[in-house]
């Protein structure tokens, strides 16, 4: 078994610690951080924070996207979701198998992790941490440096490789430990624990839901669109999406091509939508004019809005009042 090991570097205190206590061992590391669609604003930030972390440690750190295949996972988990569409153990598991095909190409025999007994409640109790360590097919192999000595010695820490003396017994949601070391260490790129990915977001978990449920053959891009603007689900075939400031009209206006168009006010002010409909009736024309009058200013009894279908036609509408709150994915039903 050699001197060298795979880290999952999320960004955070416990993976920078994690990985700093066995490079102390004199073992190599490289870093290995995971993006995904399902990043939150803050995981964005992370993604950077996990570079300066590398910088930090001087270790050499590659990054990999949880693919397509991930949306199957987040679509039907084997383990079932957290409170939201967090599907926690699952994904776990995906990139615990991604990190063990990387292992021969990294040049690797083991993998570290700032996994902390009893820390975090669906994923980091003992019997889940065990299951997966067996389901990603890496028994063994996986040394948590922060919590080592309250498990069953690793093959790396059997073999001598990795000294157990020298690893910790942390468990728990205190991270007094971690920032004691942090300090030891002099280390400062890493990000304040908490926050999950979109996935633990109960509105995001919301449209996604309704997204799965009614979009056979939704793509990255419907994803991706659930983070801008209020989504209205206007028939089980039919979607309206309105900005609700300045850059989400801009950003509207690059998610607007086919399969979805776009609907601008002409002879009032208001925001961007754009429309996924499987048919382009009237009737959802006309919800989807109406619900964009709501959110404008100085709207005429009779209104206009222009459908960028590719054929730049306008649709006059008579503005009446309409129920578009019933409509919004974000509200639970009435
Ligand atoms: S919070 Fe999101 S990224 Fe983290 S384990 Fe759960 S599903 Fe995966």
């Amino acid at each position: 078994m050699k001197k060298r090991a795979i880290s999952l570097i999320s960004g955070g205190l416990d993976s920078i610690v994690a990985t700093k206590l066995v490079i102390e061992q004199g073992i190599e590391v490289v870093g290995l951080h995971f993006s995904s669609i399902f990043a939150s604003k803050r995981d964005r930030q992370r993604g950077h924070m996990a570079l300066r972390t590398a910088r930090e440690l001087g270790i050499e750190i590659v990054t990999r996207n949880k693919g397509d295949d991930y949306l199957e996972i987040v679509k039907n988990p084997r383990y079932g979701y957290g409170k939201n569409m967090n599907p926690c153990i699952d994904c776990r598991i995906y990139m615990l198998r991604l990190t063990k095909g990387l292992l021969a190409e990294l040049d690797a025999s083991f993998v570290v992790t700032g996994e902390v007994l009893g820390q975090r409640p669906m994923s980091q109790r003992r019997n889940t941490i065990e299951l997966i360590e067996k389901r990603s097919e890496l028994t063994g192999l996986i040394v948590r440096p922060l919590s080592a000595r309250l498990f069953p010695p690793s093959i790396p820490e059997q073999e001598g490789i990795v000294d157990r003396e020298r690893l910790l017994d942390v468990s728990g949601r205190s991270r007094q430990v971690q920032y004691r070391l942090v300090e030891t260490y002099g280390l400062s790129a890493f990000d304040l624990p908490g926050g999950g990915c979109l996935l633990t977001d109960p509105i995001f978990s919301k449209k996604l839901r309704d997204l799965m449920a009614t979009d056979r053959a939704y793509t990255t891009k419907d994803i991706e669109l659930l983070t801008v603007g209020r989504h209205f689900r206007l028939s089980p075939s039919a979607k309206f999406v309105v900005a609700r400031n300045e850059r989400e009209n801009e950003q509207l206006a690059v998610m607007g091509e086919a399969p979805y168009i776009t609907v601008d006010p002409v002879d009032f002010k208001g925001p961007r939508g754009i429309l996924k409909a499987e048919e382009l009736s009237e009737e959802i024309l006309l919800t989807s004019a109406r619900i964009l009058a709501r959110y404008g200013k100085d709207v005429p009894g009779t209104a206009t809005v222009e459908i960028g279908d590719g054929t730049s036609r306008t649709f006059s509408f008579q503005v009446e009042e309409i129920d578009s709150d019933a409509m919004l994915i974000q509200q639970e039903a009435p």
